[in-house]
């Protein structure tokens, strides 16, 4: 390289740097380069993964109004049905496949689980089985034990039965009384991954319905369905192992 190409080569580069330096100072700290809005980037539904929405104790007699504002809102649930409700009201069990719900085992009478006799346990979750199979012609894979409470030994009855146990991320405390803002504020809250509580009999929580779907699509998070996962997620003392990912 001659000294004259050398010293042009530089100019030019001189000349680069000093754009670059004005494009950078043109751009304000902090903007995006990728601007939000319709047509952009981050308008991408389920950019930021999926939740697992999850209705425990059903199928009641209000179901109909919950399914109704999950399908207006395209979401699809998880529906931890109790075997009683289930044989009172097998139609309803219908109703939430044809609503492209998954449906999940919540055990016969909703009992404290850890506290039963070992036959009455086992029980309680293969005879729920069998009705839901029965009901459906599917054979439901997930399980939540009501109250969240569980051990060993439920996880062993689980297994044996071939469920997967599901605790959750979030609870809604719909359960308890939260009104409709707190419930959709709690679903804001939800991460990639993560599995929120709810109920399928709380007036509160078929009215939050609009406003859970509201937060989910501002948040770039889908509603997803519920299968093993590897990771231990932490619930109190325990752990499960289940998140939603992409149905
Ligand atoms: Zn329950």
């Amino acid at each position: 390289m001659t000294s004259s190409v050398a010293r042009s080569v530089r100019a030019v580069l001189v000349t680069v740097a000093a754009m670059v330096t004005t494009m950078a100072v043109a751009t304000p700290a902090g903007a995006s380069p990728a601007p939000a809005g319709p047509h952009g980037q981050q308008s991408r539904p389920c950019r930021n993964g999926y939740v697992g929405l999850t209705f425990d104790d059903g199928p009641s007699p209000t179901a109909p109004d919950l399914l109704r504002a999950l399908q207006r809102e395209g979401l699809r649930a998880t529906m931890f049905n109790q075997g009683n409700n289930a044989l009172a009201r097998p139609e309803l069990v219908r109703a939430e496949r044809r609503a492209k719900m998954w449906v999940g085992n919540h055990t016969f009478t909703h009992p404290n689980l850890p506290q039963l006799e070992e036959a009455q346990r086992f029980q309680e979750i293969a005879s729920t089985q069998w009705v839901l199979r029965d009901i459906t012609h599917h054979e439901p894979t997930l399980f939540r034990p009501p109250y969240g409470a569980t051990d060993e030994a439920v996880r062993a009855d689980a297994d044996r039965i071939g469920l997967l146990e599901v605790l959750w991320t979030v609870d809604s405390e719909d359960w308890n009384g939260a009104s409709v803002d707190q419930i959709v504020a709690r679903a804001a809250t939800l991460a990639d991954g993560g599995i929120i509580l709810m109920h399928d009999w709380p007036p509160n929580t078929v009215q939050a319905i609009p406003g859970i779907a509201q937060v989910l699509r501002d948040g770039g998070l889908c509603a997803g369905k519920i299968v093993y996962t590897p990771v231990a997620v932490p619930f109190g003392s325990t752990s499960f192992h289940a998140h939603a990912v992409k149905p």
